[in-house]
């Protein structure tokens, strides 16, 4: 059997628009590897300033007597924060949490979703 030419060079297109798209595919995941990894560390700065937010919140409270609700209400009004209007106050250990958060920071009480 042979190729006629017509069948040859349509293969040959085929074959360099595969190639093509595989770079296209390859890029494309690189983009996406490189997103997530920007989202992980973006998570991770987000985790820690929650963190050092509520450890500030706890000392305020702890050491100076503050109301965590004095305090919580203060964000909210003048950050105007909805996170921290949803901030709950843990069953387990007392300390304030986002109910998005699957488990509380100080105790890992993980509530019921
Ligand atoms: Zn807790």
């Amino acid at each position: 059997m042979s190729l006629d030419i017509f069948e040859l060079i349509w293969e040959l297109s085929q074959d360099s628009q595969i190639r093509q798209n595989a770079g296209e595919v390859a890029a494309a995941r690189d983009g996406v590897d490189s997103a997530r990894e920007e989202i992980r560390d973006l998570r991770t700065c987000v985790f820690r300033l929650t963190r050092t937010c509520q450890v500030l919140c706890n000392v305020l409270t702890e050491k100076l007597g503050i109301p965590a609700d004095e305090l919580k209400s203060a964000l909210v009004k003048e950050m105007n924060l909805e996170a921290v209007r949803q901030m709950q106050t843990c069953p387990s250990c007392g300390h304030t949490f986002h109910p998005n958060r699957t488990k509380c920071l100080y105790c890992g009480y993980a509530p019921e979703r």
